[in-house]
């Protein structure tokens, strides 16, 4: 190829050498070889044609640029090798299960304390006992309830139809401060289908009981001539005994059948067991029973059941209290019968006597039996609660003494007292109060309802004569 060129190249050089005249040039001989003698280098070149100068050769024809390479393709990149797959986290391993606590042992057990011997009771055992006699709901006693029930009413208070609590509130807290107290019912509860009654036959209502217990009595005795007013078969006393013994207070002297009769009542108090027992010598007409009502006994007074209750209380106790409902009315003298059952108790070794009936205070003495033992005997308490006349049955006493249980198991009665009061009432027989008699004043006996009906026999009564009646009946040494 680049022959070809060459020789292209030499002819245009010769066209261009003869038309421009004397510009020699060199035209190798190409009609022969003369490869076979070449010239020497010293002697000039004379063209064998002269009509052809020779030339300079050219310069020297510039090679072409050498073709350039196409670069060399470049190798693609290297495949990027894709990122390692980054392996996905390891699998966080849960953590390791928090072993349970180690089971706390249970604290060891802490030995039971020693078994403390319980102290040792200190003799003598004490309990300080009060007592009141007749709790009577004459018509204008339980006429004042109502009629304090409704003041209490209007300022919305109560709600009840009787309030008989402003009654007892003067003597609520001597009341309440005995470790016993004790009061006789005199009138029945046989409900409110009987009716309320007052003298001669009683009913009263049902406010009463939850007033007695308010007042802070503990026993109460239903043993008395007025316990069949209501149905002489026992229908009454019946009531009036379910009534009692739902109460929160123990009842005597009511006794449901036979059965109930032996059952002897009891209470224990600071250590001290005391029995109780209960008998009426007296009653309000005979008792018809109709033992297809009732089989409830009437505790009469019966020399032969008080040996065997009081043999069988005795057993079961350190104390024996025996309520007894005796005597005449109205007088201040004890009669032959109370003393024949009191020296009869005292044979039997019971400790106290409380006695009621009367509505006037009786003498407190000891009775003493043949082996000595000795027998505190109150033979009437007088009313405790009452609207009668004339002023002596107004006076009542509160027996009040200390039961003192020896460590040898013998029982001594202490610090036997009579502790009098007065029920009160205005000229209307209304605003009844009960007072101890060291509470009143002349000036509340001045204006006591019961001097109306004094005055209607010409007379009058003072505080001193009020003093006189408790003087009179009772021994010094059971007055303060
Ligand atoms: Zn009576």
């Amino acid at each position: 190829m680049k022959k070809y060129r060459l020789i292209a190249f030499l002819l245009l050089s010769a066209m261009l050498f003869s038309a421009c005249g004397t510009q020699s040039v060199v035209i190798p001989d190409v009609q022969g070889d003369d490869s076979a003698n070449p010239p020497s280098g010293d002697e000039p070149i004379v063209p064998s044609h002269p009509s052809i100068l020779p030339i300079d050769p050219p310069s020297d024809p510039v090679d072409p640029p050498d073709p350039v390479d196409p670069p060399d393709p470049v190798d693609p990149p290297d495949p990027v090798d894709p990122p390692d797959p980054v392996d996905p986290p390891d699998p966080v391993d849960p953590p390791d299960p928090v072993d349970p606590p180690d089971p706390v042992d249970p604290p060891d057990p802490v030995d039971p304390p020693d078994p403390v011997d319980p102290p040792k009771p200190t003799y003598p055992q004490k309990v300080t006992f009060l007592a009141a006699g007749d709790n009577i709901l004459h018509e204008a006693v339980f006429t004042d309830a109502m009629q304090q029930a409704n003041i209490l009413a209007s300022t919305g208070s109560f709600s009840k139809k009787y309030y008989f609590g402003g009654m007892y509130d003067p003597v609520a807290a001597l009341i309440a401060t005995a470790d016993i107290s004790f009061v006789n019912q005199e009138t029945p509860v046989a409900g409110d289908d009987f009716g309320v009654y007052g003298y001669p036959l009683f009913n009263g209502p049902e406010e009463i009981g939850n007033a007695l217990i308010e007042a802070g009595f503990d026993v109460v005795n239903l043993a008395n001539n007025h316990m069949l007013d209501m149905d002489r078969k026992g229908t009454g006393l019946y009531n009036t005994i379910r009534y009692w013994n739902d109460k929160d207070i123990l009842q005597i002297g009511g006794y449901l059948n036979a059965a109930d009769y032996e059952n002897i009542r009891m209470m224990e108090k600071n250590g001290v067991k005391i029995a109780f027992l209960s008998y009426t010598d007296v009653m309000n007409g005979d008792y018809t029973p109709n033992k297809a009502q009732s089989d409830v006994v009437i505790p009469y007074a019966d020399k032969s059941v008080m040996a065997r209750q009081v043999a069988a209380a005795k057993a079961l106790s350190d104390v024996v209290i025996v309520s007894m409902h005796w005597g005449s009315e109205n007088t201040e003298a004890v009669t032959d019968t109370q003393k024949s059952y009191a020296k009869y108790l005292a044979e039997l070794g019971v400790d106290v006597i409380l006695g009621h009936h009367s509505h006037t205070i009786q003498p407190v003495e000891w009775v003493q039996a043949g082996d000595g033992h000795k027998t505190l005997c109150y033979y009437s308490l007088g009313n405790f609660l009452s609207t009668q006349h004339p002023i002596k049955n107004l006076v009542g006493i509160f027996a009040s003494f200390t039961i003192a249980l020896q460590e040898d198991g013998s029982v001594k009665i202490e610090e036997a007292k009579a502790i009098p009061h007065l029920t009160w009432y205005s000229t209307k027989r209304d605003n009844l109060k009960i007072m101890l008699l060291s509470d009143v004043s002349e000036a509340d006996i001045r204006s006591h309802g019961s001097q109306l009906r004094t005055a209607q026999n010409g007379g009058t009564f003072t505080l001193s004569d009020v003093y006189a009646i408790v003087e009179r009946v009772l021994d010094k040494k059971f007055l303060d």
